[in-house]
């Protein structure tokens, strides 16, 4: 058993009065892929650090396995990392680079010997065991960086933006490489990354973080589908959800001059109403229940075309048909998909339950 248990973990550096880490507690359960998303400077390699034992809380606790590791020196852990920067050692041939943890270790050499081939067959390295990392390509590098953190037995795998050196193409089938490989073994992972479509593909859970803090902690879908606030609703998904406002009345939401229902107990005045940029399509001009919006621009994606069009003084992205056939200036007919619709509320930004 490796699960991770973070309790109310606050981080302030030296000299500091920001939190950055604060009141931090989630579990990770075993064998589970935990991916830590957010915008830049918002705490996750500081939460990533300090279940490496590179950096100390200032408060809570950490627990790997049931062991409580917070103040445990990094060596003692049992944990692998992977970082953004490739990490490999120049002069040392690609096999000799994978076998340096297991040397530490003083482990047989025919053991060694047996581990470093099955780490490269998995990442497909054996061509290149031999060479120096100067002779490789940077997907090539760090897939002897995650070679070497899998090479051993670890309880806990922690990867930092691990694919951030790499090209967009490389990254895409780097990504379903690392998915694979890290589902064939089966240890608990934290994964930092500011990518949301990286998080969503290789999340088990994801943890959106804001200001130091989890503003939501779910599986992908859940997150993409019902985010807890406009925050994580404008973070994850591309384009981001569409925001409106939105006043609820006695006969539904009207957003823009068209109505639609409203959900039970929710209270008449301003709401805020979230729609994903799929959950809108155009329909025949005059078609009931529809709500005009003039088009702004028109950007063919090839799959689909995605519309940024307004509706009185909201803007928002619709992704319509690839064959569509609308320009900029023109007034369309939008069906909004009343499931799609979420609620928010207009002060706080809260989805509203
Ligand atoms: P990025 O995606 O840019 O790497 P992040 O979400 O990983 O960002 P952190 O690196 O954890 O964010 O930083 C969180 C906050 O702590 C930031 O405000 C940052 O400036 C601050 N911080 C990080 N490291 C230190 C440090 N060694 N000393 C002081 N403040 C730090």
């Amino acid at each position: 058993m490796a699960d991770i248990q973070i309790n109310n973990l606050v981080k302030v550096y030296p000299g500091s009065t920001e939190r950055a880490n604060d009141d931090v507690s989630m579990t990770i359960a075993d064998g589970q892929f935990m991916v830590l998303l957010g915008p830049s400077g918002c705490g996750k390699t500081t939460l990533l650090r300090q279940i490496a034992g590179l950096e100390l809380p200032t408060s809570g606790s950490i627990a790997i396995g049931g062991r409580d590791v917070t103040y445990m020196p990094v060596h003692q852990r049992n944990l692998s990392m992977v970082f953004q920067s490739y990490a490999v050692f120049p002069h040392r041939r690609v096999r000799h680079n994978i076998a340096f943890p297991l040397k530490t270790k003083k482990l047989p050499q025919a053991e060694i010997d047996k581990k470093v081939a099955w780490a490269a067959d998995l990442l497909q390295l054996t061509p290149y065991l031999d060479r120096f990392p100067a002779q490789l390509s940077g997907g090539q590098r760090q897939r002897v960086a995650v070679a070497r953190a899998i090479v051993v037995d670890a309880d806990v795998l922690l990867m930092d933006e691990p694919l951030s050196n790499l090209d967009a193409l490389l990254r895409l089938s780097f990504r379903s490489e690392l998915k694979r490989i890290v589902e064939q073994l089966g240890t608990t992972t934290v994964y930092v990354t500011h990518d949301q479509s990286e998080a969503l593909s290789l999340g088990d859970q994801v943890a959106v973080m804001r200001s130091g803090k989890v503003s939501q902690l779910a599986p992908p879908l859940d997150i993409y589908d019902h985010p807890s606030d406009t925050f994580v609703g404008g973070f994850i998904g591309s384009p981001p959800m569409n925001f409106l406002d939105g006043q609820a009345t006695e006969t539904g939401i009207d957003i823009g001059g068209h109505t639609v229902a409203a959900p039970a107990g929710l209270p008449r005045g301003k709401v805020r109403v979230g729609i994903r940029a799929e959950a809108i399509d155009v329909a025949p001009h005059g078609t009931p229940g529809t709500v005009p919006a003039q088009v702004l621009v028109v950007e063919p994606l090839g799959a689909s075309t995605l519309l940024s069009v307004a509706i009185g003084e909201h803007q928002l992205k619709v992704q319509a048909d690839p064959d569509i056939s609308v320009k900029t200036g023109d007034t369309v007919s939008l069906r909004l998909a009343e499931k799609a619709i979420r609620l928010f509320d207009h002060e706080t930004r809260l989805a509203w339950q």
